[in-house]
């Protein structure tokens, strides 16, 4: 049994009440760990620690290649236990040892990524009137909040972790109550390779207690949020009172636009990892698919054959290629949807089911599920499931494939498959979202900017867009002629 401990100040801490929550595996529904259940006390002591170390400029009046040379430190013993943060990453989150090894190296590699840019050049100069001289200077923002979600627990946390030490803030960080066990791991790497005191604390707990006082707190400069829409809407108005900066990553319901002239085989092939890929659980996630008239049969069979035929498993099975629903609730959100889309007059072409064979009855896994015959305005199309469920709508031309994409609240992500080059970038280019592939679904990279428009949230992460998030710009104006401006009672005629 693995037992979790919060770190504050540079120590391990229980919970002020000793209360603790059962941390589960999604694969069976047993116990694998207990974390401790942070208080609103505990919150507030870890953003007091945050606060003062702030303060005292520990941190940030380090010069930035020294905090760089702690960045590339980290980066080095996530690689050094890859093995071991793969294995839990699956265990506590179910997804396939496969999918949680690559999130490993991608989380090393934000840390490597982050610590280069953060000693390149930041600042401009401008030529303005004589004898001025105006420059521009990038500082940290002071305390920053980060609160994230359950489905890659520790690639969320150091998008957020890695460009805010980067930047020199310190930071008062929140799992999500369900997937404590990496970020755990994590902060024990930064504890090893010596991150001053107060500097990276981390509280867990739940949404509505720990992350709400994070985001409420006048002591927080900002708060950068990766979740649900609803939470984010939440977060937003808790800041408000305080005026702090928010960052916000939320939800999506992404479409995936098929025309006929595509590689048929290329486009069945990434719109099945576009949904299947993480069980669904993936904020970019394809999970409408609209595909041109004359191909639409044609792809909806050869869809369903593929869907068919995918691998559910726990995820630490080699065999495995999609493993379950992250909680018992998260299921039953899931299978709601089903329910929903059913009532809602939509045809089930392939899944529609809970698995309870072969092993599987106690785990939490969903069959690949696939909508056919639905309406535009049906909440199997505009609501995210956040699960193995996908739509595929048919439409007759480019318009209407425009139209149909960005007819959600959602704006995060969009895809488009053509031979055409010239189409596929004037539907990208009409698409309101902020992710976009063509020929492609789903590969991202530390160095580009993530994030939606509309209701998939405010700010950008990754890149250098992702570091600017995490930092204040500072104007200076330098007087090269130290005399007065005698601007009153006329002292320079
Ligand atoms: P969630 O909004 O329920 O929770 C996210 C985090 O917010 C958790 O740590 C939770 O404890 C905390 N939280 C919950 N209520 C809170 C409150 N009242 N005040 C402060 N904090 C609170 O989301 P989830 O179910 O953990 O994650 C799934 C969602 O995350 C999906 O909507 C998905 O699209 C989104 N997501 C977005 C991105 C992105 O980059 N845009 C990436 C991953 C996940």
């Amino acid at each position: 049994m693995i037992e979790l401990q919060m770190y504050i100040n540079g120590e391990w801490k229980e919970s002020s009440n000793h209360e603790k929550r059962p941390i589960v595996n999604p694969a069976n529904g047993e116990v694998i760990a207990y974390a401790p259940e942070g208080t609103i006390k505990d919150a507030r002591e870890a953003i007091d620690v945050a606060r003062k170390t702030f303060d005292e400029g520990i941190w940030s009046d380090l010069p930035a290649v020294e905090r760089a040379s702690y960045l590339f430190k980290i980066a080095g013993k996530i690689e050094e236990n890859q093995e071991e943060l793969t294995r839990l990453e699956t265990l506590d989150n179910g997804k396939t040892l496969r999918e949680a090894g690559y999130d490993i190296l991608d989380a090393a590699a934000c840390f490597r990524y982050y610590a280069g840019l953060i000693t390149k050049p930041d600042g401009q100069t401008y030529h303005v009137a004589d004898p001025m001289q105006a420059m521009v200077v990038r500082e940290p923002i002071g305390v920053c909040g980060l609160i994230v979600p359950w489905n890659y627990p520790l690639l969320m946390s150091v998008w957020k972790i890695a460009p805010a030490l980067a930047a020199g803030n310190t930071i008062v960080f929140k799992p999500s109550e369900i997937t404590p066990v990496t970020p755990k791991k994590l902060f024990e790497i930064m504890d090893e390779v010596g991150i001053p005191k107060g500097v990276a604390n981390m509280v867990f707990g739940a949404g509505p207690v720990v992350g709400h006082e994070i985001a409420a707190s006048s002591k927080v400069d900002m708060v950068s949020f990766t979740g649900g829409t609803k939470t984010g809407k939440h977060i937003m108005k808790m800041a408000a009172d305080t005026m702090k900066k928010v960052s916000l990553e939320l939800g999506g319901k992404s479409p995936n636009i098929i025309f006929a002239d595509s590689d048929l085989e290329t486009s069945v092939d990434y719109a099945l990892f576009g949904i299947y890929s993480g069980a669904g659980q993936v904020c970019s996630a394809g999970s409408r698919i609209l595909v041109e008239e004359s191909v639409y049969d044609e792809f909806v069979n050869q869809f369903v054959e593929r869907a068919n035929e995918i691998k559910v498993g726990p995820g630490n099975d080699p065999d495995s290629e999609m493993g379950p629903l992250v909680s018992q609730q998260h299921l039953e959100k899931v299978l709601k949807y089903i329910e929903i889309g059913q009532q809602e007059g939509a045809k089930i072409a392939a899944g529609g089911n809970r698995i309870v064979s072969n092993g599987l009855e106690t785990g939490y896994f969903v069959e690949p599920t696939v909508f056919v015959d639905v309406q535009q305005d049906m909440r199997i199309v505009q609501e995210e499931i956040f699960g193995p469920v996908v739509v595929i709508q048919k439409f007759k031309d480019e318009e209407e494939a425009i139209k149909l994409a960005n007819d959600t609240d959602y704006g995060l992500a969009g895809a488009v498959f053509t031979n055409d080059g010239a189409k596929a970038l004037r539907v990208i280019k009409k698409l309101r979202a902020g992710i976009t592939w063509i020929n492609a679904y789903h590969p991202t990279y530390n160095e580009a900017p993530w994030g939606g428009y509309k209701q998939s949230g405010i700010g950008r992460s990754l890149g250098t867009f992702g570091l600017e998030e995490f930092q204040e710009i500072k104007q200076i104006n330098i007087n090269l002629q130290v005399e007065p401006i005698g601007w009153f009672a006329n002292k320079n005629e």
